[in-house]
């Protein structure tokens, strides 16, 4: 893995969640995105190398919505970004990491990405997540 790509928090009202973040960072998002496929608006938002990405439930099957319902909001996930996701997924899923989906999908930012089971690694949601382009 090369470095944490960025953090997710999950927020109720992403509008909202925007104007109070676009505050604490005097910066404003530099992208919103709707993954469909995932149940999630996002935001984005840079500081020099670390990015912090926002994200609210479109619907009430989202993964964010059950996050939100079982812990309330806050972290959701840690990503990392790695080199080459496919020979990652196969590293971990030989270490004995469960991964969430058996092949890379297309996340929020330009990434393809593979989420990892909290279950084995500390209760954390881990994210993969590798530049499309660069796959
Ligand atoms: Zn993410």
């Amino acid at each position: 893995m090369l470095k944490i790509e960025h953090l997710g928090i999950a927020v109720k009202n992403l509008e909202q969640s925007n104007q109070l973040f676009e505050k604490l960072f005097g910066a404003a998002p530099y992208k919103l995105e709707k993954v469909e496929s995932e149940g999630v608006s996002t935001s984005f938002f840079m500081m020099g190398e670390s990015k912090i990405e926002l994200l609210e439930a479109t619907n009430s099957e989202s993964p964010i919505a059950k996050f939100i319902e079982k812990k309330g909001e806050g972290i959701h996930h840690i990503a990392f970004e790695v080199k080459d996701i496919h020979a990652e997924m196969k590293r971990l899923e030989s270490e004995g990491f469960i991964l969430l989906n058996k092949e890379p999908k297309k996340g929020a930012d330009n990434k393809m990405i593979c989420f990892l089971h909290p279950k084995g690694t500390n209760g954390v949601l881990i994210e993969l997540c590798q530049e499309i382009g660069t796959l």
